[in-house]
């Protein structure tokens, strides 16, 4: 197999031109060539002019001629093969339990499946299908169901997202590729797997993690839902099952592990809760914090693509940061190309934002988050949960002047401290009714003044960033996790079989490298372990 890199091409080019431009550089015939698979694809608009870039790895009949004839334009195509664990020698007379339905907890789970380890999911929310439902009924009428929502319930944080794929994440044993490969098999489309910056939407993910599950359940997995973990069974040190509670009937029962997934996410705090009360081992993280800005989405494709770029081109994305004279770090985080803005609270009298796209993202609006880091200095505090706190209360002071809904206000309103009385020409788009308010009241002036500083600098990348109608929803809290609870060189926890997982252990930050943690996980059950059980 050769591989050929940079194969360069205008918007508007077809299949038949990537196939004459490979014939051409390795100069064969058609009837030479056997196969060619895109391996990678990406739009590159450097230098003004805007072009399509391939890799491509390619089968051809005399693969030495043609190597010579390329001229140094191909090599030999080397390619990672991911490889599951054989099973190890350890007993594992009870299945594992994995906590939370997340991208981390379905990775794991399907891997354990897949290998025979016949897992048993515990996930607070509802199926996918169910929990749309609830979430569309929140956004409309406002009645939170704190158990299904779009924090928790079948896939996650995720699942009700722009769904983008990719990850910063180096993965050297193939990992990353084998997971967009589980989403193809799941019913993703086949170009997230070579696509440069893949990604779903919410339509699609609705579908792909339900055929998760049941393939999970197919290879002898289960996965209860309205099943909450409310406490762990340690015994000597070791984790000897989880105490769950039924969100149907409240009553709470037992389920015995010797091996438990904490898959639980970065919006688990009463799961957080519990874990420092059982002496989980676990420290503050640092996390980001700030709003979600909406400009038009013409606007950035002017900006991103330049005047009378082809229709053909899809939303353009941006990603922008900025450093501000107090050293502070102010950057675009999650961004949503034809999106919309997202209630996304999981609490009862708290108010969280996020953003999400459907798969074509042909919304007018371009949005993302614009946000700060913050750590224990600008939050206090000793206790390992006080960033969860911190959230918290920025989220409560949302509730409060949003009076439940989402606050909305202008840049230039933010810059001047004062209400939005009225909208510009930004209408907003977003999941769930808003209200004009006061953002910047929000935050701690050292950090208001830096997200103001921030988004100004950031319009010297992107011209018109800081329009004064530019909208902005609050708060953005649940950037990551602001805890991690600890994991040794085997990845489990100092309450042996106890084996902290994805974006709420602090070990993942976005759909795939959560995913990714969740086959590190399987690898390492199964790398130990043979199931000895039915
Ligand atoms: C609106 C939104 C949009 C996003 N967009 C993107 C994007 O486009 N691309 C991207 O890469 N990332 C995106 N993210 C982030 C991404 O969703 C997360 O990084 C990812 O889902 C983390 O996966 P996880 O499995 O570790 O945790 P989660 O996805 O948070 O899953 C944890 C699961 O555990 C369950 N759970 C928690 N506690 C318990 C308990 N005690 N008992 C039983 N179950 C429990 C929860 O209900 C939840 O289903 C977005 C997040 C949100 C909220």
């Amino acid at each position: 197999m050769l591989r050929i890199r940079e194969l360069k091409l205008p918007v508007d080019h077809t299949p038949e031109d990537l196939t004459g431009k490979v014939l051409r550089t390795l100069r064969i015939r058609p009837e030479e060539l056997l196969r060619l698979e895109i391996r990678r694809r990406s739009l590159d608009a450097r230098g003004g002019e805007l072009r399509y870039v391939y890799l491509v790895d390619v089968e051809v009949k005399r693969e030495q001629a043609a190597l010579k004839q390329s001229r140094g334009k191909a090599e030999r195509a080397v390619r990672t093969q991911y490889r599951f664990p054989e099973p190890g020698t350890e007993r594992m007379e009870r299945r594992p339990v994995i906590i939370g339905a997340g991208p981390a907890g379905l990775f794991c789970g399907l891997m354990l499946a897949r290998a025979g380890y016949a897992p048993i999911l515990l996930e607070r929310g509802e199926p996918a299908e169910k929990r749309a439902r609830t979430v569309e009924r929140f956004w409309l009428t406002g009645a939170l169901d704190p158990s299904s929502n779009v924090q928790f319930g079948e896939g996650g944080a995720g699942t009700f997202s722009d769904g983008k794929l990719n990850t910063m994440v180096k993965d050297p044993v193939g990992r990353n590729r084998k997971v967009l490969e589980l989403f193809v098999e799941a019913g993703a489309p086949e170009e997230i797997l070579y696509e440069n910056k893949p990604h779903l939407g919410t339509d699609e993910l609705i579908g792909i993690v339900t055929n998760m599950r049941r393939k999970i359940e197919r290879l002898g997995g289960e996965v209860r839902f309205g099943c909450q973990a409310e406490d762990l069974q340690v015994q000597d040190g070791r984790i000897r099952g989880v105490t769950v509670r039924d969100k149907d009937t409240g009553e709470s029962g037992s389920v015995e592990a010797d091996q438990v997934v904490l898959a639980i996410g970065h919006s688990a705090r009463d799961t957080f809760d519990m874990l420092k009360a059982r002496g989980v081992p676990m420290q503050a993280k640092a996390f980001a914090v700030g709003v979600r800005m909406e400009h038009p989405q013409e606007m950035i494709n002017q900006s991103q693509y330049g005047p009378g770029y082809p229709a053909s081109l899809p939303a353009a994305a941006y990603k922008v940061t900025r450093q501000t004279g107090a050293g502070r770090g102010v950057y675009s985080f999650c961004m949503c190309p034809g999106g919309y803005v997202v209630n996304a609270s999981s609490e009862p009298g708290h108010l969280a934002v996020n953003g999400m796209s459907y798969r074509a993202r042909a919304g007018k609006n371009a949005n993302s988050a614009m946000i700060v880091t913050v750590t224990p200095a600008d939050y206090g505090g000793t206790d390992v949960l006080a960033g969860v706190e911190f959230q918290r209360r920025l989220e409560r002071a949302a509730f409060r002047i949003g009076e439940g809904q989402v606050p909305v206000q202008l840049f230039g309103d933010f810059c001047s401290g004062v209400p939005s009385a009225a909208l510009g020409d930004v209408e907003p788009c977003i999941k769930g009714a808003y209200r004009l308010a006061n953002v910047r009241e929000l935050f701690p002036a050292e950090l208001s003044a830096a997200l103001e500083e921030g988004i100004r600098g950031c319009a010297s990348l992107i011209r018109g960033f800081d329009r004064p109608d530019a909208v902005l929803s609050g708060v953005e809290s649940r950037t990551s996790s602001p805890v991690r609870i600890l994991r040794d060189g085997h990845l489990e926890s100092a309450v042996g079989g106890l084996y902290p997982c994805g974006e709420g252990a602090g070990y993942a930050g976005g759909i795939t490298s959560a995913a990714i943690d969740g086959l590190k996980i399987a690898e390492a059950i199964a790398k130990k372990y043979m199931p000895c059980y039915d």
